[in-house]
């Protein structure tokens, strides 16, 4: 199974693509987390895409597919993947087709998460992790049990996204509504689209898209 979840930031994205991994055993290929793992290594890759992530913009298709390339050909995606955050522009998508094409291989489905712009400000500013394990929390929807302590490895270091910032965040959306968006009529047209509420709890939301996955008879 071959997935891509196509939402703005703050959709979600992330925690489904996580529980697709964990429950199907699809893996989850996430450019936001490959592009932060080159900036952090401070390869020649990481310096340029730092800078226009800092920015709120986005960072080339050429650089994006290039990064891609590999890892949709690795063995351990045989099984199946689950894009989270690419393709992010007609070009990446058009050229993630080629991709599979010339492995003889296809997409099976692209689930659009629905959201609403506004509220999608208050999700992301929320939003930290564990500095240990990585583990997702939220100041408002989803606390650490114990204030201050990770629910999953007990570590007390926390970090946020330095591009969560409110004015980051504005580029962001706006990278999403005038390159992004596109992509709903480009993969409808190809009769790949499927919807989900991404409004609701993690819970239903999750549900939604096991529904759409079991009508592909994943
Ligand atoms: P994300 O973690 O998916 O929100 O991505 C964080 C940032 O990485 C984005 O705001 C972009 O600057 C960059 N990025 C991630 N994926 C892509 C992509 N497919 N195309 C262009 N830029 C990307």
């Amino acid at each position: 199974m071959r997935l891509i979840l196509l939402g703005p930031p703050g959709a979600g994205k992330g925690t489904q693509a996580k529980r697709l991994e964990d429950g199907r055993g699809l893996v989850q290929l996430s450019t936001g987390d490959m592009l932060r793992a080159a900036v952090a290594s401070g390869s020649a890759t990481g310096r340029r895409a730092g800078e226009i992530m800092a920015r709120g913009g986005l960072v080339p298709d050429d650089v994006m597919v290039g990064l891609i390339r590999d890892r949709v050909a690795a063995p351990d995606c045989a099984r199946g993947f689950v894009l989270d955050g690419f393709p992010r522009t007609v070009g990446q998508a058009e050229a993630l087709d080629r991709m599979l094409a010339g492995a003889g291989a296809a997409l099976d489905r692209v689930i659009e998460m629905r959201v609403d712009g506004a509220e999608m400000v208050v999700r992301i500013a929320g939003r930290f992790s564990c500095a240990g394990c990585g583990a997702g929390y939220h100041d408002r929807f989803r606390p650490p049990e114990r204030p201050g302590a990770c629910d999953a490895c007990g570590g007390s270091e926390f970090s946020r996204r330095a591009d969560d910032e409110a004015g980051t965040v504005a580029a962001r959306l706006e990278a999403y509504r005038a390159r992004t968006a596109p992509l709903l009529p480009y993969y409808r047209e190809r009769g790949m689209l499927a919807s989900v509420d991404g409004m609701a709890p993690i819970d239903e939301v999750a549900r939604q898209i096991a529904a759409v996955l079991d009508g592909v008879g994943a």
